[in-house]
């Protein structure tokens, strides 16, 4: 009986906070007890319990007496009971979970009847227009996945984008059919890994199904296949991928492809289909840019409700400079860290947290440093390690020392060595005068923001 009302509290709790809210601070919590004007949440630990009391209390009282009870006393109690068993299944709570998209895919498949009701699976609903921040390495992407969005199979087809790990490719071609459906919910689109769609081919010869497999792909009115380059050296899957190719295109369905790589550079890529990928549109998508990566820290945090000082944006765009996916992925482990014990994530705490070796390349050596800002400047590295004074080498060699302190945490004599001076004082005076610049200076900030890009490229 309270087991239920806590189910029903909980269940509208889910809907009205985030998911990781929901998991982190509801999922594992219990009804103990009703009695006596008070009523006994069981909580596993104290940062829960801290949690709930401090930021949820008016929320779980609300949604209680909507639920009709109206408790003098709403406490928290660290209870056994819930702490969770190494067994997460178990753990879930009675309420609608989406199925696991192992399930769903099985069941898209087993009847092209249940498509309607199901292809939406393949999409998540997470990777949206909206979310997504545009940026010089993207826009054009960006552009090209609007105009289809809007106007199917009339343009771009195929629109074939390729890029490195992490800068948004998946994100960027699952928008465009989660645009298309919420136009038209009817639209089936079908969304595929390269590496699903190669173990159904797989399967369906195995089990002898290919005619299922074929007109599945071959129904759909857009087809967005992911990361084609795992097709390499699968002569039989390119071969179906052909002929699915071609029956969409003549038939004008959207075709959408996405690789780490362009076509030309997929090894064993048979021929007629790279000439086919040649025939819509191929777009290069680039590493964001700083202000790129600033923008989604931001809008990010501000997503969970917290905005961050402009320093630890900074601080995290800088830490990861590519990888879009490893920049959520520190973000969230501050304001996870953060959350757990009630603090504001400040500049002190982003870098404790985050800034240990780990996240560097090991080999980053002073030759490196050097070559590579002589080379931003476009200055010899004899100049760079030279006597002369001119302003156009002063400069990139403070920036030069700087970044050996900074990257390398080199000693000051350290510094000086390798810069041929003998003097150490002089790099503590350029490393100190470039720390101050990167303040207020953006052409220096940019310089060191794009040697440190090529050097941890
Ligand atoms: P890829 O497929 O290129 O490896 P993803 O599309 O999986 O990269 O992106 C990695 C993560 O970064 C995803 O969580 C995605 O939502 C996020 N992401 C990438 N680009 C952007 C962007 N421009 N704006 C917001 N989030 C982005
Ligand atoms: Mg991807």
């Amino acid at each position: 009986m309270q087991d239920n009302l806590w189910q029903a509290v909980l269940g509208e709790i889910e809907v009205s906070v985030s998911r990781a809210s929901y998991i982190t601070w509801f999922k594992n919590t219990r009804l103990l007890k009703y009695k006596d004007e008070a009523l006994t949440i069981g909580v596993p630990n104290v940062f829960i319990k801290q949690q709930l009391e401090g930021k949820y209390n008016q929320l779980i009282v609300d949604t209680l007496a909507k639920n009709g009870v109206k408790p003098e006393r709403v406490e928290y109690k660290i209870h056994s009971s819930v702490i969770p068993k190494k067994s997460p299944e178990m753990q879930e709570t009675a309420s609608a979970h989406p199925q696991t998209s192992s399930e769903s895919t099985k069941a898209t498949r087993l009847s092209t009847t249940t498509l309607t009701h199901t292809y939406r699976q393949g999409l998540n609903e997470r990777y949206t227009f909206e979310n997504f921040i545009v940026g010089s390495g993207n826009e054009l992407a960006y552009a090209a996945c609007q105009a289809i969005a809007q106007n199917p199979g009339s343009r771009y087809n195929p629109l074939f984008v390729y890029g490195g790990v992490g800068i948004g490719k998946t994100h960027l071609i699952q928008a465009v059919g989660n645009a298309i459906l919420a136009n038209n919910p009817k639209a089936h689109i079908v969304y595929v890994s390269t590496e699903q769609f190669v173990q159904e081919f797989l399967d369906a010869i195995r089990f002898k199904k290919n005619t299922d497999f074929a007109g599945y792909y071959r129904g759909a009115d857009v087809l967005i296949v992911d990361d084609i380059q795992f097709i390499a050296g699968k002569e039989k899957t390119q071969e179906e991928f052909f002929h699915t190719f071609n029956a969409l295109h003549q038939a004008n369905k959207q075709i959408i492809i996405s690789s780490d790589k362009p076509p030309r550079d997929i090894p064993t890529l048979e021929e007629r289909l790279r000439s086919r990928f040649a025939w819509g549109m191929s777009i290069d998508m680039q590493n964001p840019d700083f202000e790129t990566r600033c923008a989604i820290i931001q809008t990010k945090a501000i997503s969970h409700n917290i905005d961050l000082p402009p320093p630890v944006v900074e601080y995290l765009a800088n830490l990861v400079q590519t990888n879009i996916r490893e920049l959520e992925g520190a973000l969230n482990q501050l304001l996870a860290f953060c959350e757990m014990r009630a603090l504001s994530p400040d500049i002190q705490l982003a870098t404790s947290l985050l800034g240990s070796a780990k996240m560097r390349p090991k080999h980053l050596n002073s030759k490196q440093i050097i070559e590579r800002t002589a080379k931003h400047f476009q200055i010899g590295i004899d100049e760079l390690l030279g006597p002369k004074r001119d302003k156009d080498i002063v400069v990139p060699r403070q920036i030069a020392m700087y970044m050996l302190r900074s990257e390398l945490h080199l000693s000051f004599p350290k510094i000086a060595r390798e810069l041929g001076r003998k003097d150490h004082t002089t790099a503590i005076h350029s490393v100190e005068k470039i720390e101050k610049e990167v303040g207020f200076d953006t052409e220096i900030r940019e310089a060191i923001n794009q040697i440190k890009e090529r050097l941890y490229a």
